[in-house]
């Protein structure tokens, strides 16, 4: 959080522009458009209305800012590969999170994980991408994948020691066996590869190990 906060707004924006140019332009670096232009661009387009049948959210914007960059990554985003058309939604550093990133359905909420990007900081735009999905699709299911293809977000995020939390309690699958390590008590979960994506109880984890 901090060393998104302290960075001069100068410079976030000459490094948004940066990888604007970068991911328009990479095609063809002979021909750069002023980044002006192309910053105003994306400016107008967001505040464009979504079009009929689009989610459309009623988010104070004000209440919601937390670090603007992570909001000029989404507008970006939502423009370039959305067309501008997934629905506003709060986004946050968060310190708890051990993980790379979440989208929370109930609060509108996409979490950035600050521990994780301060070991990969260089993942943040590929981690937002991720999230963004999400708002679509609530599950890692074909539709997600097809998605994470097209927009070229990863699937999963890295790995390291410092971000593994102990594991307390084992389930498996009745059905294919496979194992799930987890650091909280589940109740209502089903097995990800025999499920489809809902929760079906023949496919429910058993706890073998606590
Ligand atoms: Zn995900
Ligand atoms: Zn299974």
């Amino acid at each position: 959080m901090a060393k998104h906060q302290r960075m001069p707004t100068v410079k976030r924006i000459k490094a948004v522009l940066r990888a604007l140019n970068l991911d328009l332009f990479s095609s063809d670096p002979m021909v750069r458009p002023a980044p002006a232009t192309l910053y105003t661009k994306i400016r107008e387009h967001a505040r464009r209305r979504p079009a009929p049948g689009a989610i459309s959210l009623t988010v104070d914007p004000k209440a919601s800012i937390k670090d603007p960059e992570l909001y000029e990554l989404f507008d970006r985003f939502n423009w370039m590969y959305f067309d501008g058309l997934l629905p506003s939604v709060r986004i946050i550093w968060s310190t708890r999170m051990m993980s790379a990133g979440s989208y929370s359905p109930h609060d509108r909420t996409i979490r950035i994980g600050r521990k994780y990007h301060e070991l990969f900081p260089h993942e943040l735009a590929d981690t937002i991408k991720h999230e963004m999905i999400h708002i679509r699709h609530f599950h890692h299911d074909a539709a997600f994948k097809l998605e994470a293809k097209r927009i070229g977000a990863s699937l999963r995020a890295q790995s390291h020691p410092s971000l593994r939390k102990p594991v307390r309690y084992l389930y498996a699958c009745p059905s294919c066996r496979a194992e799930y390590p987890r650091q909280k008590k589940m109740r209502m979960s089903s097995c990800g590869r025999c499920s489809n994506g809902k929760f079906d109880v023949r496919h429910k984890l058993c706890l073998k190990k606590a």
